[in-house]
């Protein structure tokens, strides 16, 4: 039998912290990825770290939020020694309008060896939609169009044109009566209803499918191991420009290396460029 490589994580027992049924994806891929025996604690309120229905704000950015709720599962579980836990964030492109981006990440944290593995996941098309609606037809053909109800809505009261969830707030949706029945309260309530896609991984098929992709994208990462000391997460820290030009070989702005580091004996492995001279139509000389 092959000896335990530093930074094994095989046959240890793992935490995740999730109310929301994250281990339906999340698990699968790290127990046969890493050998992980991966256990949800119960019960367990990961809503007091934020909540996307605005009642609790999230504190920190989203790996702050990621870690704060591994160290409540590593807590809520004495006898597990890795922890794991996820995290989504929802919100405009940064730089094509209208169009809506997800960020999910997937953060792993070995005690024993204060590793720390973080996995990303881009989504161009999230299911994250919202609507303010006056009727209950209107609310209706939103339900429809987000899919629901295997995409769950949450309905949230109004005030000043603004969603206040301490007006009204009502998310567990599971068919159309219930679907009709809260938005009438709340219409009531406040006049219209701020409906939107329920962004909790269990009520969000798109993002269930997502934080999948994180946790692959973990274990991808996981596998570039440090080739001088075995620790897995070998990244691309820096990119160094100034390819030299073909024509008149001064620098441009065209990628010259990829420099990998490892955050623990320091190593840095440079990775030229696939191409040794730059095309003329990137250089400032030759084409200004
Ligand atoms: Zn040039
Ligand atoms: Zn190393």
């Amino acid at each position: 039998m092959k000896a335990a490589r530093p930074f094994d994580l095989a046959g240890k027992r793992a935490v995740l912290a999730t109310m929301h049924g994250k281990e339906e994806v999340i698990g699968p891929v790290l127990e046969a990825g890493l050998g992980l025996s991966i256990e949800v604690p119960r019960p367990f309120d990961t809503d007091r770290f934020g909540t996307f229905s605005r009642e609790v704000e999230r504190k920190g950015s989203q790996l702050d939020a990621a870690r704060a709720k591994l160290a409540a599962g590593l807590e809520a579980s004495p006898e597990a020694s890795v922890g794991i836990a996820s995290e989504g964030s929802f919100g405009p492109h940064p730089n094509i309008p209208l169009l809506a981006v997800g960020k999910e990440i997937v953060v792993l944290h070995d005690l024993d060896t204060k590793l720390e593995i973080v996995g990303c996941h881009i989504d161009l098309s999230p299911n994250y939609d919202h609507m303010v609606v006056e009727d209950i037809p209107s609310a209706l053909s939103f339900a429809k169009r987000v899919g629901f109800p295997a995409q769950g809505v949450v309905v949230i009261g109004i005030a000043g044109g603004v969603p206040i969830p301490s007006r009204y707030l009502t998310k567990r949706i599971d068919n159309e009566e219930h679907l009709v029945d809260s938005v009438g309260e709340a219409l009531k309530a406040c006049g219209a209803a701020h409906l939107e896609t329920d962004m909790r991984a269990h009520r969000n098929p798109t993002r269930m499918l997502s934080i999948k992709r994180a946790a692959e994208d973990l274990l991808n990462r996981y596998r570039r191991r440090c080739p001088a000391c075995s620790r897995p997460g070998l990244a691309v820290g820096r990119r160094v420009f100034g390819l030299p030009c073909a024509w008149c070989g001064e620098p441009t702005l065209a990628l010259k290396a990829e420099i990998e580091t490892c955050a623990g004996c320091g190593l840095s492995l440079e990775h030229p460029a696939p191409s040794s001279t730059a095309e003329p139509g990137e250089c400032p000389q030759c084409n200004p």
